[in-house]
């Protein structure tokens, strides 16, 4: 029951600190082979173990809970990530939405590296064209994504952080909607004040060597 617990609790305070408003947001994850997720129709303020639903791999219900209308990019995502990933967070969090919905945005590189944070926990970020939520094509360009990415922009709606583990989705998604939040604020500021000073290759380099040793 602990993993359930951990997602109610993850959920909770995503809401309570302003990442999940109203019936958005929806969370998983992966437990032998079977997949737990927020029910449809409620908030992420009060979840509960018993109100999980619980599906296998291929989509079959494994109880009577209804899952979160957004279940099929989740198992896309599980699959796609061939065993690498074993949570998803899923949310439409203020920051992040609005880069998605910007008609300038640079899709192959949505947000600069201007922090180490950014690069470590979030990069490479996909952008994924828009589709209808909960919708076969939805589903699919996110399983397609999630061979090689972790963290997604879904445009017109919201992100997708996959993780090893609950924590590190949620670290993931916190740190997105953290950089996108920054992103904008620099921005706000007139001309020339608000450029942010980007990280160089070097730098970069140095976080990726010191990041891939640690992680193999
Ligand atoms: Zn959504």
């Amino acid at each position: 029951m602990e993993t359930l617990e951990q997602l109610c609790e993850a959920g909770a305070s995503f809401q309570a600190r302003g990442y999940a408003f109203g019936s958005t947001g929806n969370l998983s994850v992966v437990e032998d082979g079977r997949v737990w997720i927020t029910p449809t129709g409620g908030s992420l303020r009060n979840l509960a173990p018993e109100r999980m639903a619980c599906l296998d791999l291929d989509g079959k219900p494994l109880n009577a809970n209804k899952p979160s209308k957004e279940y099929p990019f989740h198992l896309a995502a599980y699959r796609g990530a061939a065993g690498r990933a074993r949570a998803l967070v899923h949310l439409h969090c203020t920051h992040a939405v609005a880069l998605s919905c910007l008609e300038t945005l640079d899709e192959r590189e949505p947000l600069p590296v201007f922090t180490p944070y950014y690069l470590m926990r979030v990069a490479p970020l996909a952008v994924l064209p828009y589709f209808r939520p909960g919708s076969g094509e939805l589903a699919d360009a996110v399983g397609a994504a999630a061979a090689a990415h972790d963290s997604m922009l879904l445009r017109n709606h919201g992100i997708v952080c996959l993780g090893a583990t609950l924590d590190e989705a949620v670290d993931r998604a916190e740190e997105l909607e953290e950089t996108a939040r920054l992103w904008f604020l620099m921005r706000s500021l007139p001309g020339d004040l608000g450029r942010p000073k980007l990280l160089t290759a070097e730098e970069r380099g140095e976080i990726e060597r010191a990041f891939r040793s640690k992680r193999g």
